[in-house]
């Protein structure tokens, strides 16, 4: 069967993938995901009358003639501060000190800033003129009850989350959080920190995925590695199914004998492996398992074809899950520093280091020197995937192309 093109792959990972279900998330578990529902104001925004500054609360028409040399002289006759409710009124002739944030009590119509007076209690000594309705923050003047917070589709930032809390909102209704379970499978693999025997590696994969799991958005639910026995992974498959949102597992999806995830879940004809025209990451899994008909990603084990997919593929179906759009993150334009081959019929996700030309600004790249899908300190070294097409087989110093920046 001919390859399918990232484009198709990409595709028939899409056609299954809704928005999930909104649910009511406390604000500080909100910032960076997407609002399900319109929100408006529970209380007017002031909520009353407040005062600007620290001052004295007064009647405008008191201090008319008021000056450094014959400053008007009025009785405090309240002491407010934020958070109090005024007992009594200002009257004609009177003043209340006030704190910044405070209720302007009835009868005052201006506030007259502390370092305008001689600061005095119980009598003032005013030494200016101010003008009606100086430094009063009016109430709803920022946003009334019933006025919009927020519109469906917002992506969340910490200050719509000050805007929510603000406007009296305990919990904000979003798209949440996809659960995610990382497995990495593979005889070979041992839990980084302790010792290898003769033929073991470092389970690399697995820590690598749930990091990208969770800054795309999601939350690693599950992260863990297993061997290459069938039973062992049917098993864990079939409960992680009732329990995440995605399965992404790594390795034991090409043509070795070993090759577990392949093995198992082709038995039930619910994922398809397929290859795709791209390097990194040819051999691919995809489907959907159990009743829920959980997403699950079979990525190749050789851990920069798992980078490779995750970027292809995973992240724009968490992007989904979370309803951001597009589901494609979008790509900048870069110019080579060094010449690159590239395979024909397949699309290389090449990777290199990315800088700005100290000239005209525009982004350089210069690849790594190990595009082999094991070289992890270039993977490491790297903060770009060119995206170089099918049909390019060579790219001189100089020529552009589209790139991820990581
Ligand atoms: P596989 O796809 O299972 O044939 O694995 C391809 C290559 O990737 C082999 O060299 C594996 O040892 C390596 N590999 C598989 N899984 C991992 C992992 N979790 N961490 C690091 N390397 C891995
Ligand atoms: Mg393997």
């Amino acid at each position: 069967m001919a390859d399918r093109t990232v484009e198709q792959h990409l595709a028939a990972v899409l056609a299954v993938a809704r928005p999930l279900p909104p649910a009511a998330l406390p604000l500080g578990a909100a910032v960076g995901l997407v609002a399900a529902a319109n929100v408006v104001c529970l209380v007017d925004l002031p909520g009353f009358d407040n005062s600007a500054m620290d001052g004295y609360a007064v009647r405008a028409a008191d201090l008319l003639g008021a000056t450094p040399d014959a400053p008007v002289r009025l009785p405090v006759v309240a002491d407010l501060a934020a958070g109090d409710a005024p007992a009594r009124p200002v009257g004609p002739g009177e003043a209340a000190r006030i704190m910044t944030g405070a209720m302007v009590p009835d009868g005052a119509d201006t506030i007259v800033k502390v370092e305008d007076t001689d600061a005095g209690m119980p009598v003032v000594a005013v030494f200016v003129e101010t003008p009606l309705g100086s430094s009063i923050r009016r109430r709803g003047e920022d946003l009334p009850v019933g006025g919009p917070v927020l519109a469906s589709g917002t992506v969340l930032t910490a200050r719509h989350v000050g805007l929510l809390a603000a406007s009296g909102h305990a919990t904000v209704t979003v798209h949440p959080r996809p659960r995610v379970a990382v497995v990495s499978t593979g005889a070979e693999l041992i839990a980084p920190g302790k010792p290898l025997q003769p033929g073991q590696i470092h389970d690399s994969n697995s820590y690598l995925l749930a990091a990208l799991v969770d800054a795309a958005g999601g939350h690693t639910a599950y992260r863990g590695s297993i061997g290459d026995h069938p039973d062992e992974v049917r098993a864990l498959l079939d409960r992680l199914a009732t329990e995440v949102d995605v399965i992404v597992t790594t390795g034991g999806v090409s043509m070795g004998v070993h090759d577990v995830v392949k093995a198992v879940l082709r038995e039930r004809g619910e994922v398809d492996f397929v290859t795709v025209a791209m390097q990194p990451g040819k051999p691919q899994g995809f489907g959907v398992l159990g009743e829920r008909r959980v997403p699950f990603f079979g990525l190749p084990g050789n851990p920069v074809s798992a980078f490779v997919s995750f970027e292809a593929f995973v992240r724009p179906l968490l992007r989904r899950l979370l309803g951001l759009e597009p589901a494609l993150a979008p790509t900048t334009r870069v110019r080579l520093t060094a010449a690159l081959r590239s395979p024909a019929g397949r699309m290389q996700f090449a990777r290199a280091t990315v800088s700005r030309d100290p000239h005209d600004g525009r982004w350089l790249a210069t690849p790594v020197a190990g595009q082999g899908s094991h070289f992890v300190a270039d993977l490491a070294a790297a903060d770009a995937l060119l995206l170089v097409p099918a049909e390019v087989t060579h790219l001189q110093v100089g020529d552009e192309v589209e790139s991820i920046l990581l």
